[in-house]
């Protein structure tokens, strides 16, 4: 069941939002060669708790950080640990924060130092294919506007979406109906209404669309070994276009 907010709804989410953009911002600025990623996850948790707000993914499902980083081929849901970020890695953290009831949910892909043109390729295409995909995401549209935006976008430029993963509708749950596939065909699927509020994650794989979760349970990696990029927002779809609420 999709649930629409409500106005005052609507403005707590932004609020939410704000906090989940704000962390993740705090925490690109943070990545760099011979941090670890415990040491991301914990200034991630102490920001978000000093904002009065607590992290969505704590706990969520079993999950023991507070945001997911993932490194060069890993995708997606990286626990954070002992492992030191090398000079040349793409690191994408996914955060949200829950406050008054509501989640926001974020992502971005940073470089560490120096990384190569390749991977600098990937990620720019990755957080266009975000801004694609939230242009489509107009009152009256279907979910599979948003889906094709993005996937099209993505193998124009020789890269791969993933499949096995897509975003979601979310609110007073971090998952909620709607999914929001970044793959599918132009006009089909749910309808897009004024009070809808969706996450919209494209995974990009260099190589190949195919990914597989490693013992742990959670950490997702590429089935080529090659490098992944993740861009995510919370938006609103409204009368006037879509609103992003993960900003800072
Ligand atoms: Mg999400």
């Amino acid at each position: 069941m999709i649930v629409l907010k409500t106005s005052n709804e609507l403005r707590l989410m932004q609020r939410a939002g704000q906090i989940s953009a704000q962390v993740l911002q705090l925490a690109g600025q943070a990545v760099k060669p011979g941090v670890t990623t415990l040491e991301l996850d914990q200034l991630i948790e102490k920001f978000i708790r000093s904002q009065g707000a607590v992290p969505s993914f704590k706990g969520y499902g079993g999950f023991p950080g507070s945001a997911c980083i993932s490194i060069n081929n890993e995708v997606i849901h990286g626990i954070p640990g002992h492992r030191v970020i090398q000079e040349g890695d793409i690191v994408s953290i996914d955060v949200g924060a829950v406050i008054d009831g509501f989640h926001g949910d974020n992502a971005s892909t940073f470089a560490a130092g120096e990384i190569t043109p390749a991977a600098q390729k990937l990620m720019d295409v990755t957080r266009e294919s975000l801004n694609r995909g939230i242009q489509a995401a107009q009152a009256g549209n279907r979910i599979g506007d948003i889906s094709w935006a993005v996937q099209s976008y993505v193998e124009e430029n020789g890269f791969a979406v993933v499949r096995q993963f897509v975003g979601h509708g979310v609110g007073s749950n971090l998952h909620e109906d709607p999914e929001v596939p970044n793959f599918g065909k132009p006009h089909r699927g749910p309808r897009l209404m004024p009070g809808m509020t969706i996450a919209i994650e494209p995974m990009v794989n260099e190589t190949g669309a195919g990914v597989r979760v490693l013992q742990d349970g959670w950490t997702t990696v590429t089935q080529s070994g090659s490098l992944s990029a993740h861009f995510e927002h919370t938006i609103a779809i409204t009368d006037n276009g879509p609103v992003i609420l993960t900003q800072p």
